[in-house]
């Protein structure tokens, strides 16, 4: 089979990670694949469930019991299923990130992942967003980006998120809540959210989307050598 070319790209939650890894694929003809989407998704099933995100124990032996899957839409969107029901828009619900931030801190449920992560990149090209796509899941990625950002431009941005999507909001709950993901984030033991040694800094806090958006591609591109 073909060698498929991989794009990681990671960092903090608000950074712009998934807007931007969205356009990059669609740009390259890659396929994007947003791995929060799958640890919002066994967040999901945690709250239905009504377990503590942070009891190995139960969650381990739910991941048994539950189905995950991932498919693309027409137009190239990534969806989610749990059990088989649609949950692409449930699991952007703001409680929902709490769920994924504490049961990504769980070996099992990082084990669980794994395979599907790789699985994807095997078999496409790939621009995949994370917290560990450069330094776990894909270390041998063709380019590798850490995306970040000042905190208080990432919560801004997330507030002005929510409320156009109608949802209530309140920026300092937001901060603090930026805040407290960034730093479980990075102090978990496993698959700590880091800069791989061999990424490169892209920092938009005095960038908009567009800059950016250009910045990226431009090094894509250089490292790749198309165009
Ligand atoms: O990127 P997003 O905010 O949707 O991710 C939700 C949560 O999933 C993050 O707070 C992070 O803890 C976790 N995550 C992770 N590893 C990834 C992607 C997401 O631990 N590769």
């Amino acid at each position: 089979m073909e060698q498929k070319r991989s794009i990681a790209i990671d960092g903090p939650s608000g950074a712009g990670k998934s807007t931007l890894a969205k356009r990059l694929a669609e740009q390259l003809g890659f396929r994007y694949v947003d791995t929060g989407a799958i640890y919002r998704t066994v967040g999901l099933a945690v709250q239905r469930h009504g377990l503590d995100p942070t009891d190995g124990a139960a969650v381990g032996a739910l991941l048994q019991d539950i189905d995950v899957s991932i498919s693309y839409d027409d137009t190239g969107l990534q969806r989610m299923a749990l059990q088989g029901e649609d949950v692409t828009a449930a699991i952007r619900m703001n409680e929902i990130s709490a769920y994924a931030s504490k049961v990504s801190a769980l070996p099992a449920v990082r084990d669980f992942l794994l395979d599907t992560q790789r699985d994807m990149a095997r078999r496409h090209d790939v621009v995949m967003d994370g917290r560990d796509i450069g330094t776990v899941v894909l270390p041998d990625a063709d380019v590798k980006i850490y995306l970040t950002a000042a905190a208080e431009a990432r919560a801004k941005r997330r507030y002005l998120e929510l409320i156009q999507r109608g949802q209530q909001a309140d920026l300092d709950t937001i901060l603090r809540e930026v805040i407290d993901r960034d730093r479980r984030d990075m102090e978990r033991e496993i698959a700590p959210l880091r800069q791989a040694e061999d990424a490169v800094l892209v920092d938009t806090t005095e960038m908009d989307l567009e800059q950016s958006f250009q910045a990226m591609l431009h090094l894509i591109q250089e490292k790749l050598g198309v165009k």
